[in-house]
């Protein structure tokens, strides 16, 4: 077996330009001048489908976030080379209010609720950007979507469980009426059951609102159950994608992020020497 070389998915300019609502192409980002965080990295997310970018601690996954939600800056990250677009406009150097008002909205990792607000009014928050008319729209929505939410409307945030601040972390951004979400490791600290409810409404809002999500997760397993296509990234790098399908197949794959091979489950030590192979090879 042969580890996949560490290459970015070719993108044809004009096939993805018309096909995807946001695409990365040829990226690289910088922190402080000096730590190269994002190498020549280029990513297609096609509208109304799940795409999930896969990799462990540091890989690079919340920087590309951070680069589509025009946050990068603050803290001294800069993209150096590349373009991000959405619908075919260039988004890189939008403002955070901006981008929302295009549609793209985050849910970031460790959920970030407003803790000491009711739930009903960090709902009202996420609708800032909208008309008092489309809050009330969108409030109905979510609402319907997570009933839960609804029955708990009056109570304080910062009491409710983790999966149940999730929840309302997704309610928040989908009040912004956006038409791509991206989830910044939605399944992080929760329990299975709870992570499992979570996923069905991420496949809901794909299958039911036609939104179009990044999911971002270091849980490969769940995400490949769910996502349309994904991509691998490794210390900056995507060294594989392909459909859910495709890389829950692939040897690497299983063995490397969903913990399986022929022989059961490998060991740490297996995969230590297999990133130490790796290094050699690069
Ligand atoms: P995690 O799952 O732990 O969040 P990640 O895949 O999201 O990991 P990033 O947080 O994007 O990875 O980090 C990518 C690389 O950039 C790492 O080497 C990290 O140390 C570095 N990095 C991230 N944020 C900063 C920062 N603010 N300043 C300097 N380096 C940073």
């Amino acid at each position: 077996m042969t580890a996949s070389p560490s290459v970015s998915p070719t993108i044809d300019p004009t096939e993805s330009a018309r096909e995807s609502l946001l695409e990365f192409r040829n990226v690289r980002i910088v922190y402080d001048n000096a730590i190269e965080a994002i190498r020549d990295v280029s990513i297609a997310v096609p509208a109304s489908g799940i795409v999930a970018l896969l990799g462990s601690n540091g890989a690079g996954k919340s920087t590309l976030l951070k680069a589509m939600s025009g946050i990068l800056h603050t803290e001294e990250g800069e993209l150096e080379n590349g373009s991000i677009s959405f619908r075919g406009e260039s988004v890189h150097h939008l403002a955070p209010d901006e981008l929302v008002r295009r549609g793209i909205v985050q849910v970031p990792e460790g959920r970030r609720v407003f803790p000491a607000l009711t739930i009903d009014e960090n709902l009202q928050m996420g609708g800032y950007t909208k008309s008092a008319a489309e809050t009330r729209q969108q409030r109905e929505k979510v609402f319907g979507m997570f009933p839960r939410l609804y029955e708990r409307r009056d109570q304080i945030a910062g009491y409710m469980s983790g999966g149940e601040q999730q929840m309302l972390a997704i309610g928040r951004a989908l009040m912004t009426g956006p038409a791509l979400l991206a989830l910044d490791e939605p399944s992080l600290g929760l329990a299975p059951l709870i992570i499992d409810r979570i996923y069905e409404v991420i496949a809901k809002l794909r299958d039911e609102m036609k939104l179009t999500v990044l999911l971002v997760e270091q849980n490969a397993q769940r995400a490949l159950d769910i996502c349309d296509y994904a991509y691998i990234l490794e210390t900056g790098r995507v060294v594989l994608d392909g459909t859910a399908r495709k890389l829950s197949a692939n040897e690497d794959v299983q063995e490397f992020y969903l913990g399986v091979s022929g022989s059961g489950r490998k060991s740490m030590r297996d995969v230590k020497h297999y990133k130490r192979r790796k290094r050699w090879l690069s």
